[in-house]
């Protein structure tokens, strides 16, 4: 496996590697998560490369930039036992030289959720992503459901800038409790990580209404905004029951699919912003 920073040194090593080739785009201090997006790749795809880049373009002021966790040696062993060929590692250097200017950006999709909550947050993600498409060059790029508006996000700036890649969606792995894995998971003392679990626990709630046959999203919303208002270490940011694909609010689920995402802060004092999301879907079953 082979570990590249530069752009001259990546087209390099781009160009020895067999196609079709798979890109991983992550932000580094690899779990679980990452790890099966990399199996997936590894399986479709005749190259695997993951990049670790931090991008402080998404991270809005206030926000954990500094603080996010790192552990490149950790990443890479982790990398390499996958089989990956090839780890991109840009700095930030190499990626926003001097002088540059030029940003990508998504208009509808990227309003409401995160969006609204994070201003500059998708700008941030789609040019980091376009720059990282431009330099491995993938025929497929995985992305995991656990961040569902970015995945629609990318989708739709793939469309639209005709990038000649196929975007695959991987879905959310979880810890043995149902936490959703998440690097940020880290931040969390052994009391916040207990009360992490009402996340994955209020949307089950909603997930079983909706089994029974609750179709009203005002009602599923509830759900969710009760339970985890029974936590007193959690503070909901917002939950949303939308269309999957315009991510617009619905107030009834009339097709067979919504999308039902949440944030939550979690603490006491130093407050760790977690998110989760589940596809309601009247033809499957569970998270
Ligand atoms: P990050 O390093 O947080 O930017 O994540 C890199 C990629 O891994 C993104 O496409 C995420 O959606 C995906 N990912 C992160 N956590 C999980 C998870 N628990 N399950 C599946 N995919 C994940």
């Amino acid at each position: 496996m082979q570990t590249v920073t530069a752009f001259p040194d990546l087209r390099a090593a781009r160009a020895q590697l067999l196609e079709p080739v798979g890109l991983v785009p992550t932000m580094g201090y690899l779990h679980e998560g990452h790890l099966s997006l990399v199996r997936r790749a590894r399986t479709e795809c005749a190259s695997v490369v993951a990049s670790i880049f931090v991008n402080p373009t998404q991270f809005g002021p206030g926000e954990d930039l500094a603080a996010y966790p790192r552990d490149l040696p950790s990443d890479q062993r982790l990398l390499e036992s996958e089989g990956v060929d090839l780890v991109w590692t840009p700095t930030p250097e190499v990626m926003y030289p001097e002088g540059f200017q030029t940003w990508v950006t998504v208009e509808e999709v990227t309003q409401p959720l995160e969006g609204a909550r994070r201003p500059g947050h998708f700008r941030g993600v789609t040019t980091i992503v376009a720059k990282l498409f431009n330099g491995v060059l993938p025929q497929r790029a995985y992305f995991g459901q656990k961040d569902a508006q970015q995945a629609r996000v990318i989708q739709q700036m793939t469309r639209d800038l005709n990038f000649p890649i196929q975007i695959v969606v991987c879905p959310i792995v979880r810890e043995a409790d149902g936490l959703a894995m998440s690097s940020r998971n880290t931040y969390l003392d052994p009391d916040e990580r207990r009360a992490a679990t009402v996340l994955h626990h209020a949307l089950t709630q909603a997930q079983a209404a909706f089994d029974s046959g609750e179709r009203d999203a005002n009602v599923l919303r509830a759900i969710v905004t009760r339970i985890v208002g029974e936590e007193p270490l959690a503070a909901l940011q917002y939950v949303s029951c939308a269309h999957p694909e315009t991510l617009e609010e619905l107030e009834t689920i009339a097709g067979d699919r919504a999308l039902l995402s949440m944030a939550v802060y979690v603490g006491k004092t130093r407050k760790t912003r977690l998110i989760d999301n589940v596809v309601l879907d009247s033809d499957a079953q569970g998270l």
